[in-house]
């Protein structure tokens, strides 16, 4: 565990309410989660709930180790509710509802198979650390590492502003998964979020936070320059591309070539470079369009290109996205891909 206070057991009044709470105030009682049978009260931010705690420990390590502790004599300014022992807690209060709907109502409250939107893996993941809920780490690391692969070859099949995982709101994902990887040591998610969050906002937007979220001015600054260093190095390899693709087209065993052998010279190099011109790194489409960047190259890139050249065509391309995929960390500031590092439960 790290960071985490350990939560204690018979708190003071005082000591109760977490941040944002108002120790003063009267808490209220949850109208979900308040047990009769219960044997320990939950409080966070005036609320209490109150549970047992056999469910608590059979959960998460944290809560087994603290109840599992000989809790020291009671003293008179214990406070104990209908004989309940009060853990007062830093979350906010919708947290530890959403926790205990989990524990109590598991299938009943939740569809895992359904898309979570991202608040909520925030907490699994957040809560799932604090509390060791191996469970909940792994469900939300499993929807973020499938949304945001380190291998090109998986992120082939998606589209940048759409998530297999995550549900989508007003605002996209990306921003709150890249305070989660930075935040929780789950780095190897960060180029691809990075590269969502270069793809979703106008690099005006990303500077100006033109955007309701809690992005630090470290990892926009992080976004802008990555973004501009991808645009750059794409401009670089469109030039090369043109100037060397003479050499490539037509390839050897062209078949558009032996068909005109009588006649005209083979009509690929022509086709190519009227198609080469929005291949998608380079291509005049803005980051924040529906073009996704790395997008392997598809039939309409290769329009006009007999079989042998388009192959030829497209392993060259590939060969350039591979190339700048595995720079894609350094684009955004964050090293290479192999200095990046998750968390281990
Ligand atoms: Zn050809």
């Amino acid at each position: 565990m790290e960071n985490a206070e350990r939560p204690s057991a018979k708190r003071r009044r005082s000591d109760a309410a977490g941040p944002g709470g108002d120790a003063s105030s009267t808490p209220t009682r949850s109208s979900d989660y308040w047990f009769d049978s219960g044997d320990v009260v939950l409080e966070a931010e005036g609320v209490q709930f109150r549970v047992h705690r056999d469910v608590l420990a059979r959960h998460s390590r944290i809560f087994s180790d603290t109840f599992g502790m000989p809790q020291g004599e009671g003293s008179p300014q214990d406070v104990l509710v209908d004989d309940c022992p009060i853990v007062g807690l830093s979350e906010k209060s919708s947290e530890i509802k959403y926790l205990l709907s989990i524990f109590y109502d598991n299938m009943k409250a939740h569809d895992w198979r359904k898309r979570l939107p991202i608040s909520h893996i925030s907490i699994l993941l957040r809560l799932g650390k604090k509390y060791e809920i191996d469970y909940l780490v792994e469900e939300a690391r499993k929807r973020l590492l499938a949304d945001h692969p380190a291998k090109l070859s998986e992120w082939d099949g998606m589209l940048p502003r759409q998530y297999k995982e995550i549900e989508q709101g007003n605002v996209d994902p990306c921003i709150e998964v890249i305070v989660l990887g930075h935040e929780q040591g789950l780095e190897s998610i960060l180029p691809s979020a990075y590269l969502r969050l270069a793809h979703a906002y106008t690099l005006e937007a990303i500077l100006e936070f033109r955007f309701p979220s809690q992005l630090r001015l470290a990892f926009r600054v992080n976004c802008a320059v990555g973004r501009e260093a991808i645009i750059t190095e794409a401009e670089d390899r469109r030039k090369s591309w043109f100037s060397e693709i003479n050499k490539l087209l037509p390839t050897t065993g062209c078949t558009a070539l032996s068909r005109h052998m009588y006649s005209s010279p083979s009509p690929c190099p022509t086709s190519h470079s009227q198609t080469a011109e929005n291949f998608p790194l380079w291509s005049k489409a803005t980051f924040h369009s529906d073009v996704n960047k790395f997008a392997p190259l598809t039939e309409v890139y290769l329009k006009g290109l007999c079989p042998v050249c388009a192959k030829a065509v497209k392993a060259k391309y590939d060969g350039i996205r591979s190339e700048m995929w595995q720079r894609l960390p350094t684009y955004f500031r964050l090293g290479t891909w192999e200095s990046l590092k998750d968390f281990t439960i």
